[in-house]
């Protein structure tokens, strides 16, 4: 329970008298808020409402009463009256711990059409005192009253008799003072507790206003359009610093007109702001605290990196980076950075990672500030989050989304254009490859949980939340880029700076950007002969922001006639969304991948024929074709067969000759369709397997992973898992011995990184002997002598995928060596919990045997029987370690009594149900009878699944599919390349042999398409 420790009193600071209030307000208002000592802070908010007390004021008016006849109405602000100018005056205590604050807003507020109320939001706040003066005749109305509507949180002012109170035209000056809560949890004001140097408890505020709190920090319209200037006042003790989204126009001391003479309270001051240029409610923050700072100012621009004291040089490289990204994006964007100062904040709570405030970015504190031994990939990452925030200086805070409709415009941009900034100053990160990792393969990833169009109205607070998610993120992001490729960066640039001046220090729509890039691209000469560039870049746009799914463009070609049929579907069959697709080609007679932008733009119909001239390809019949260059657009592409025959061809010749993201993109695309059964035949997928023997290039092998793990483990068990690991060991021995077995010449990039633990999961699943020394003598390393992995595996998963694969053929000493070390270790630590997760990769069946027996059995003197950790464990094991299965099978058959004690093990048991296949039916059933008697007998309640459920075998119906389809193929085509290359020498760019035989097998294909005439 949160407390406060004292009773205080407030008063206007002399400042707003004098400075900001024109001598309008003519009265200081003087009350007394006295606090009750102890008070319970979780009082009921409506409840806290009705307390509101009246108190008399010096110049012998009454503020206005309250009025308890609230009614529901729509959830957003009438558009009657608007705010233009707000005084925000908040006195704190927090340095002595108290949570409650008093506040006092002072509002100057245009009336757009005569209205009876005047509308804003409230949230939690009480003790409403009330004043309204009409701005024209400087009269304080003295009819009015105020309702609180809890459904909408909105505070209505309007009049005891109901009349238009509020005419056109007019202005008014809304006073409202008014008690709050400091927040535990990091929404609307809240406070966090540090421990200084002297181990005393150091407490701290700060807000957090995005997307709805601003309205339970103060009374305000919380809508993004409602912009207006701001000029802020704090009071708070004399031993901290208050920072705001603007500098310091004066500190003075604080003046309490209650105090006799010489009786101030010296030890507090008020820090008063420069006055805001027209901002969002959600952007206004500031900070109290007892931080330090380091700083640097560039072009103008002060920027500040605040700290709690004992970390304050932690900032230095935060700091660098921000004054570089800045100014890279003042000159991207042509539109300088608009305040005086820029200041970053390092918080013990945040959030989520940081907050874009303008000119007061708050960071959770390891986001911000260097730690020790932290491996590239989080400095890389906390680099993106900052300058995630500072692209949202301009997009969002310059320019603020007109309706939450329009998250997307604040999130896809800053998101995006992060990446390619950080890109432009630190080109040797390759952070556009990381994109494609860290931010497309989400993107592409989304399901029917999560699908909704990037354009999305919403209204509640909760939905309002919901909008900031994947979508509005990495499929904006996705889609931003697409445009930025399709319509010439530059030309797209253009249309965004436009945008961005012309709707400065206001709001805007989707149109409103869509109208600025149609401006930019009609000027673009390149594109001024293509009707499309005149007229449709809205209609192209819309496309995007309007539907759900991600287009899957399939590409047949007539090789007689030299045509190209390009159809497109919604990659969820159920739906029939089109888009505007923009395409570009390249082919083996214009190899040429650079040139990113639209050679044509495919309408959002399902089909379309079109001769390669028309699309100015050269393309000759015997020509690989390739869409989508470097992978720019959001889809997916399939090829007919016969087109993938002439890339395995190219590949096979010289790889380097198509783009290392193109050939990365040919495993994306196809990944889906194999997973999906959706292929025809699965011998060209081998040869474009083939060709990875040679590539050294990582991009395309972190997107060759997920086939290689599906094909690894569909074929587990079969006549082909032999070939088909000795096949993947060829492929993938080359590059292990350069990533593994050479010493490290270049820095690892992100994309780096990610890769080699793929490539490292790749090598041991297939059992390559040097991968398995490798992990195990690293594993060994860890487990026994606790040594630490070296700084190039410092990938945030990497060190459990070596303790999983290290561990995965031990000898029974090493096995026994690591019971012993678990029945000595510490429960409840994060070393127990690596060693206990990591061991469920081994592969032993003796191993695993005891494995069970640690996890779960009765007689163990270790046993975490009845934790449901444990049989989470089981879980994963049965998931993860095919080997695993027939030994768990048999632990059920002779422990189900005991484990059925455990409501967990049916839980997990209903899911690992999922993973049967129609071969083990029979044993299910007889395990599920036994099972359901257990039950039964000991009268439990169960909620075991039924042995005829859909949800029995649900997990691997496509991969027995996949397996009824292709087995005998792979089989064949693994046997084949096994004799081939039995003569071969291995490692060698392809024989001649190899060569002629993939140029007869195309060659045979498309004779056969042109004999048939086939349109596939
Ligand atoms: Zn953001």
């Amino acid at each position: 329970m949160l407390q406060t420790k004292s009773s205080w009193n407030i008063v206007i600071p002399h400042i707003n008298q004098a400075n900001c209030f024109n001598g309008l307000l003519v009265v200081l208002l003087l009350f007394d808020l006295n606090f009750s000592k102890e008070r319970d802070t979780h009082v009921d908010p409506v409840k806290r409402l009705s307390l509101g007390k009246l108190v008399t004021k010096t110049d012998g008016t009454v503020p206005i009463a309250p009025h308890n006849n609230p009614t529901s109405r729509p959830l957003r602000l009438p558009n009657t009256t608007y705010p233009l100018h707000y005084y925000l005056y908040i006195s704190s205590h927090i340095h002595h711990e108290v949570f409650e604050y008093s506040g006092n807003v002072t509002i100057d507020i245009a009336t757009r059409e005569s209205t009876n109320e005047i509308v804003l939001h409230a949230k939690n706040l009480s003790d409403f005192v009330i004043k309204i003066r009409d701005l024209g005749t400087q009269d304080i109305m003295d009819d009015l009253t105020y309702s609180y509507d809890a459904y909408a949180s909105f505070l209505i002012i309007h009049p005891v008799q109901n009349y238009q109170a509020f005419e056109a035209g007019h202005e008014y000056q809304l006073e409202i003072l008014f008690k709050g809560l400091l927040h535990e949890d990091t929404f609307g004001i809240y406070w966090m507790a540090y421990s200084d140097e002297k181990n005393n408890t150091v407490y701290v505020t700060a807000t957090q206003f995005e997307p709805t709190s601003a309205r339970l920090a103060f009374p305000c319209y919380d809508e993004p359009s409602y912009k207006a200037n701001f000029t802020i006042s704090l009071t708070h003790s004399n031993c901290y610093t208050a920072i705001s989204n603007m500098m310091v126009r004066q500190i003075e001391p604080y003046i309490d007109a209650n105090d006799a003479p010489g009786q101030n309270d010296v030890s507090m001051v008020t820090t008063t702001f420069q006055t805001t240029p027209a901002i969002s409610t959600y952007l206004v923050a500031f900070v109290i605290s007892n931080f330090e700072y380091i700083s640097e100012e560039y072009r103008g621009i002060k920027q500040r990196v605040y700290t709690s004291p004992p970390i304050a040089d932690k900032g230095r490289k935060a700091l660098k980076n921000a004054v570089r990204t800045v100014s890279m994006f003042e000159d991207y964007f042509g539109i300088k950075y608009p305040l005086a100062k820029l200041d970053h904040i390092a918080l013990k709570k945040n959030y989520g990672l940081a907050m874009e405030n303008w000119g007061l970015i708050t960071y959770k504190e390891d986001s911000l500030v260097e730690q020790e031994s932290v491996g590239l990939h989080k400095q890389l990452k906390d680099m993106l989050t900052q300058n995630h925030e500072i692209a949202h200086q301009w997009f969002g805070n310059l320019v603020s989304p007109q309706w939450w409709t329009y998250a997307w415009l604040n999130e896809g941009f800053a998101t995006y254009f992060s990446y390619v900034v950080t890109d432009l100053i630190y080109p040797e990160y390759k952070t556009m490859d990381f994109f494609l990792t860290d931010i497309a393969e989400r993107a592409y990833s989304y399901n029917y949980m999560t699908v909704r169009p990037m354009t999305y109205y919403v209204e509640k607070e909760s939905e309002i939340v919901s909008v900031f998610d994947i979508i509005s993120y990495q499929r904006a992001a996705c889609v931003i880029k697409m445009f930025h490729h399709a319509f010439n960066q530059k030309t797209f640039v253009r249309g965004i700076s436009k945008y961005l001046s012309k709707y400065q220090y206001a709001v805007a729509n989707e149109t409103d950007l869509f109208n600025e890039v149609q401006a930019a691209v009609a000027q673009d000469l390149t594109f001024s002969h293509l009707e499309w560039s005149h007229h449709s870049v809205g209609n192209i746009m819309y496309s995007w922001t309007h539907s759900e799914w991600i287009p899957i463009v399939s590409i047949v070609r007539d090789y007689e006639k030299n045509t190209i049929t390009i159809r497109q579907r919604s990659k969820d069959q159920n739906t029939s969304e089109h888009w505007w697709i923009p395409l570009n080609f390249a082919s083996a007679s214009q190899p040429e991948f650079e040139r990113t932008r639209a050679d044509y733009f495919m309408p959002p119909i399902p089909e379309v024929t079109l001769n390669a001239n028309e699309l100015g390809i050269e393309l000759r019949n015997n020509d690989w074709l390739i869409v989508n260059k470097q992978q720019t657009g959001f889809y997916h592409v399939h090829y007919n067969d016969a087109n993938l025959w002439l890339i395995a061809k190219q590949l096979h010749d010289d790889h380097t000759v198509i783009h290392p993201l193109n050939r990365a993109a040919i495993f994306q695309d196809m990944g889906p369709l194999i997973e999906n059964n959706e292929i025809q035949s699965v011998d060209v997928i081998f040869e474009l397997l083939q060709y990875l023997q040679y590539e050294d290039n990582l991009i395309p092998w972190n997107q060759v992973a997920d086939t290689i793990e599906f094909l690894g483990k569909n074929l587990f068990g079969t006549s082909s898992h032999k070939l088909f690991n000795h096949f993947v060991r060829q492929l993938i021995r080359p590059l292990f011995r350069r990533l593994f077995e050479t010493p490290l010449h270049e820095n690892l990039t992100n994309t780096d990184l990610m890769a080699r633990q793929k490539v490292l999961e790749m090598a041991c699943l297939v059992d390559l002997r040097e991968c398995l020394d490798y992990t195990h003598n690293l594993a060994r390393e860890s487990i026994f002598r606790n040594v630490k992995f070296s700084n190039d595996m410092s990938y945030y998963a990497m060190d459990e995928t070596i303790l999983c694969l290290g561990v995965k053929y031990l000898s029974d000493e090493e096995f026994n060596e690591i019971l012993n070390i678990l029945s000595k270790a510490e429960r409840e630590t994060p070393w127990y919990d690596d060693l206990i997760y990591s061991l469920r990769c081994t592969q032993s069946p003796s191993h695993l045997q005891q494995y069970l027996n640690l996890l779960l059995c009765e007689n163990s003197t270790k046993s975490i029987m009845n934790d449901s950790d444990s049989m989470m464990y089981l879980l994963y094991l049965f998931k993860s370690n095919r080997a695993a299965r027939p030994v768990m099978w048999n632990f059920f058959e002779n422990h189900y009594r005991v484990l059925c004690q455990s409501q967990m093990f049916i839980e997990n048991f209903n899911r690992i149900a999922e993973y049967m296949t129609k071969y083990q039916r029979s044993m299910f059933l007889d395990l599920h009878s036994k099972i359901a008697n257990e039950l039964e007998k000991v009268g439990r309640q169960s909620s075991l699944i039924a042995n005829d459920s859909p949800h029995v075998g649900k997990k691997v119906k496509l991969s027995e599919t996949f397996l009824e389809k292709f087995n005998d193929q792979i089989y064949e085509w693994l046997k084949r390349h096994h004799q081939s290359t039995f003569a071969a020498s291995l490692g060698a760019r392809s024989s001649a042999a190899q060569i002629g035989r993939l140029f007869r097998v195309a060659g045979k294909f498309l004779r056969k398409m042109q004999e048939r005439k086939l349109r596939l």
